[in-house]
């Protein structure tokens, strides 16, 4: 089992009654988790959760079967716990190869080792051929497979997708969301929220928050 959250409860300062009450779900390695809900049900505020940025107030979330808390998020950051949001932020100037694998390359990993890496993390998202074009001559779409590449670079154990296709239009986004899908089934555990019925049902299990626990 990969990602486990167990009854995790959180409120707001200031506010009245918890967003999040007693949320309990395990996304075993290979499988996948869509959280679906209305805008301000809570989706983000789960995922920050999950993704060791934000502290529940009671309950606890545990990756391949170790209780985390914030405080290890940032050594976690990008090598256990990945992240992909709806704009991806690649470096307009570099190429999609070097995107991928510039976040190892920071940490001295072997140059060649990476970018070859990378190469196989870009074509399992559906990009093949010229990787050295610079990264703002790709597409919305492409870009969003880029992102998803860099984020598997370090073959985390939790990949976290905050809305990652919310930008694109229907069409695009079904197809990155089908690419994501397949480059995390490996031994990934993928947790996903998406206001997209179709892409949901792409995911093992879908979770739907109910917006009434926020009022
Ligand atoms: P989304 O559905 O895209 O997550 P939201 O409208 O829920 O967008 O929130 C947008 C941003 O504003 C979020 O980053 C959230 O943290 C912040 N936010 C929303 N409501 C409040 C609030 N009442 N006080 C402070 N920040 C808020
Ligand atoms: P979703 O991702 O499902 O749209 P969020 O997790 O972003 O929902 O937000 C859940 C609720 O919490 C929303 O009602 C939002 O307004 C509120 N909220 C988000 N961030 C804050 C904040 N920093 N302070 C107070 N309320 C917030």
């Amino acid at each position: 089992m990969s990602l486990a959250l167990d009854a995790i409860t959180f409120k707001y300062r200031g506010t009245t009654r918890p967003i999040l009450a007693e949320i309990s779900l395990e996304v075993p390695s290979g499988t996948s988790v869509a959280l679906m809900a209305p805008s301000g049900a809570g989706k983000s505020t789960l995922l920050s959760i999950a993704g060791l940025l934000l502290a529940p107030d009671s309950g606890s979330v545990a990756i391949n079967g170790t209780r985390r808390s914030v405080r290890d998020g940032p050594v976690l950051l990008g090598k256990e716990v990945g992240w992909i949001l709806q704009s991806v932020n690649l470096l307009a100037r570099r190429s999609a190869l070097d995107n991928v694998a510039l976040p190892r390359l920071a940490r001295g990993a072997r140059r060649r080792n990476e970018l070859s890496h990378a190469e196989e993390l870009l074509g399992a998202v559906g990009l093949h051929g010229d990787l050295q074009r610079p990264a703002r001559k790709y597409s919305g779409g492409e870009a969003q497979r880029i992102g998803v590449a860099r984020a598997l670079m370090s073959s985390p154990a939790v990949l976290i997708a905050d809305e990652p296709t919310a930008n694109l239009d229907l069409a695009t986004a079904r197809d990155v969301a089908r690419a994501l899908f397949g480059a995390a089934r490996e031994r990934t555990a993928l947790l996903i929220a998406t206001h997209d019925e179709a892409i949901a049902s792409m995911a093992d299990r879908v979770i739907t928050l109910e917006t009434s626990a926020a009022l």
